[in-house]
């Protein structure tokens, strides 16, 4: 089931050139999400998020990925949660910017990693940082280093799933 919705206005540019599509999506051990896609043919401001009708109050999901397998697990991000490898010192804050997604735990840490890329450096101790964070998220996608992903979303709709595990490892 794919909606789409036309000349709506923008929020970076003001023009009414925003295009959205909304597609649902059956995913397994989840259930039906909503995935919602904004572009502006102008200026080509995009946001993505994934969202559910229905708010189902504040959430805090975890995952330990001591195994390389758990790297494959299913991620949905809403725009409004918070995504955070504490071991790493790694934190995804919410924003007007931020998007939703639907990825692996993988496809985190490559998100983690091209933000981490795109850091300028003004003094010697955040440049120590960055070659750290680049370090540590690339042991990771080698199976190299365990690590918790948590997920602190206020609307609850993200999730992580397991594709050999039933439950989402959660807490509440
Ligand atoms: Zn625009």
């Amino acid at each position: 089931m794919e909606q789409v919705i036309d000349n709506a206005i923008c929020p970076a540019c003001g023009k009414k050139t925003l295009r959205t599509v909304i597609v649902e999506k059956e995913l397994p051990r989840f259930g039906r999400a909503v995935l919602v896609t904004s572009k502006c043919s102008a200026c080509g401001y995009t946001h993505t998020d994934v969202m559910e009708l229905e708010d189902r109050g504040h959430k805090k999901l975890r995952i330990l990925v001591d195994d390389p397998k758990k790297l494959n697990a299913l991620v949905v991000r809403s725009a409004g949660a918070t995504v955070r490898i504490p071991e790493f010192d790694l934190e995804m804050l919410p924003g007007p910017f931020s998007n939703g997604f639907i990825t692996t735990v993988e496809g985190v840490l490559d998100r983690f990693e091209s933000a981490a890329e795109k850091i300028v450096p003004e003094s010697e101790e955040e440049k120590d940082a960055k070659e750290t964070a680049l370090r540590e998220i690339r042991e990771a996608k080698d199976g190299k280093r365990q690590f918790t992903l948590e997920i602190d979303d206020p609307r609850g709709v993200s999730g992580i799933i397991l594709s050999d595990d039933a439950s989402s490892e959660q807490e509440q």
